[in-house]
């Protein structure tokens, strides 16, 4: 193989570009990860396969993120080729597929489109369902992966159809939203070991009619609610799922463990499920305050909190 730091594909639609040892710092919200062996984003379907064909020439295992937003990456990188796949929504003009009726639309979009443009875009159109989504950071396979959600909403409860590229047997599959076995950030897809068999390729919404006024006013507050609800610095969302009955970020604060730190890494004065990184926060940092939180609430409450972080690479 090349030992050029960036490799340049012909696809039928221009250039991917591959690079090689990409800090996926860069390209996660915790702003943590050492060095992926090479990494390449992928925005349409054509620069999917070509970067799949490379990989398959290359015998590289493959790793498929999305806004990475859920992620936490290990200190030394991910090994094989790492593929991103997002794009703005500005750039999906013609892959997005809306059938409107008298009572209901069907929405298909790709893996790719920005969960929070599918929440403005959806109310802005007057169909309901999704517009808790806007202000989220991700994308849409990250999200149906994770089960993404807020507000009383998630991504499960509208999920018509996910079409699926099987890396095993090499062909694109369609799901009914109930073979995700989706419950609260728990897929199938989530649980699957790395290398996966599965990419998301697009997904179907099947979503009500609802007043457009109302939608879009209430998808902006809940944009808002963001801004002054959760952190602005790097992180990942909320560390832990919320065990039953309770909140973790709740746990956190009575607990009196807002404002801790370990290395690089604080606890969210504004929200205690929030890590923030100061800035050189390193993985095993934040695996050390994950087991310090864990412990002293099991300690105070008898409550095991379990991670909603995806931890994935090598340390
Ligand atoms: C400030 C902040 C606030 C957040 N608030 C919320 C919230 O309110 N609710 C909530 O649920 N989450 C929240 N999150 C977490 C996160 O934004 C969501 O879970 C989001 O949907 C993840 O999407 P992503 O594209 O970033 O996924 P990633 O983190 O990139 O990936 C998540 C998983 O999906 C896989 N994946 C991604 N794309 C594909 C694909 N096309 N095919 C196959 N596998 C794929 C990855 O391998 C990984 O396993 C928040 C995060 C931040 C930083």
């Amino acid at each position: 193989m090349t030992t050029a730091r960036v490799i340049a594909i012909p696809t039928e639609e221009g250039v991917l570009t591959i690079r090689r040892d990409q800090p996926m710092s860069l390209h996660t919200t915790f702003r943590i990860g050492g060095p992926a062996d090479f990494l390449t984003r992928a925005g349409s379907e054509t620069e999917l396969r070509a970067a799949l064909d490379w990989a398959e020439r290359h015998a590289l295992p493959v790793t498929v993120i999305g806004g990475g937003s859920n992620l936490l990456v290990g200190d030394r990188g991910i090994r094989g080729l790492v593929i991103l796949m997002r794009a703005p929504g500005s750039s999906l003009d013609g892959r997005v597929e809306l059938v409107e009726g008298d009572e209901g639309a069907r929405l298909t979009v790709p893996a790719q489109a920005p969960i929070s443009w599918l929440g403005h875009f959806t109310a802005s159109r007057g169909w309901a369902g999704l517009e808790w989504a806007a202000g989220l950071p991700g994308v849409v396979g990250g999200a149906v992966v994770n089960n993404a959600g807020a507000h009383g909403g998630e991504m499960a409860a509208h999920l018509a159809r996910v079409e699926l590229l099987d890396l095993v047997e090499k062909r694109v599959v369609q799901w009914s939203g109930d073979r995700l076995e989706a419950r609260y950030r728990y897929t199938v897809l989530k649980f699957e070991p790395r290398p996966r068999r599965w990419i998301v390729l697009r997904a179907t919404f099947e979503l009500p009619r609802g007043q457009p006024e109302q939608l879009i006013a209430r998808a902006a507050a809940y944009a808002q609610w963001r801004r002054r609800a959760q952190p602005t610095g790097a992180c990942a969302g909320s560390v832990f799922t919320n065990p039953p009955g309770t909140f973790a970020g709740y746990l956190i604060e009575q607990a009196g463990l807002k404002g801790r730190q370990v290395g690089g890494v604080r606890v969210s004065e504004l929200h205690g499920n929030f890590f923030i990184n100061t800035g050189n926060a390193t993985a095993a940092d934040v695996r050390a305050l994950i087991t310090l939180i864990q412990e002293e609430i099991l300690r105070r409450y008898g409550i095991e909190l379990v991670p909603e972080i995806e931890e994935i690479g090598d340390d």
